[in-house]
């Protein structure tokens, strides 16, 4: 398992699904698309739309295009 990154900070997190565990798949509050407070993801950081996570439970490391702030690109 990875380590969890050093600049992970609990006062930065967002709530994406972790393709690699999926824990939030049985949740209700997650399931609804609410802030659960136990399936969160670590904000390591971000580029526009485009957010670095790291899932606390597996460590595993992605980036999910959050459609936000998006210059609209094809
Ligand atoms: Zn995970
Ligand atoms: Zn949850």
């Amino acid at each position: 398992m990875l380590p969890i990154d050093p600049t992970a900070d609990i006062g930065r997190r967002a709530w994406v699904p972790c393709p690699r565990c999926q824990d939030d798949q049985d949740c209700g509050p997650c399931r609804a698309g609410r802030t659960c407070s136990v399936h969160w993801r670590y904000l390591l950081s971000n580029k526009g739309p485009l957010l670095h996570l790291q899932c606390p439970t597996c460590a595993h490391l992605w980036s999910w295009n959050s459609g936000f702030g998006a210059d609209d690109r094809p």
